[in-house]
Parts: C-alpha cells; sequence; structure tokens
C-alpha cells in the first residue's frame, strides 16, 4: 500500500515565513496575525508614505446670497 500522505500543504506564515498553525492560519502565531491586522488597518486608513495631506477646504461661506434688486 502506497497510501500519499494526505497532508495540507505547510503554509509559510506570511510575516515571518514559519509554517503555519492551524488555529491561526494562515499564520503560525496569534502574533503574526495580530501584525497582519495591524498592516491591514493602518493601509486601510492611510497610504503608507504618503504625507499627512490636511485638506484644507476652502472656509465656508457664511455669506447669504443678497438679493439686491
Ligand atoms: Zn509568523
Amino acid at each position: 500500500m502506497s497510501q500519499k500522505e494526505k497532508v495540507a500543504p505547510a503554509r509559510a506564515c506570511p510575516i515571518c515565513g514559519k509554517p503555519a498553525v492551524e488555529r491561526y492560519r494562515p499564520f503560525c502565531s496569534k502574533r503574526c496575525a495580530d501584525i497582519d491586522l495591524n498592516r491591514w488597518l493602518k493601509g486601510g486608513y492611510a497610504i503608507p508614505g504618503a504625507p499627512d495631506a490636511e485638506e484644507d477646504g476652502e472656509p465656508a461661506t457664511s455669506r447669504q446670497d443678497h438679493e439686491d434688486d
């Protein structure tokens, strides 16, 4: 009997490269999962490397339209 081992391919943790653990797939540990999550969240809110461009919108004109006839 030549039963091939049906082992799920050991995927490397995208964070540190260690073999992932099923519990924290695709990461090797909660730590790495957290790191990735943090990266993801940060990346979602602000583009890394981009300057904090504060949009200086034009001041809201509190002037009311004066209809002068
Ligand atoms: Zn890891």
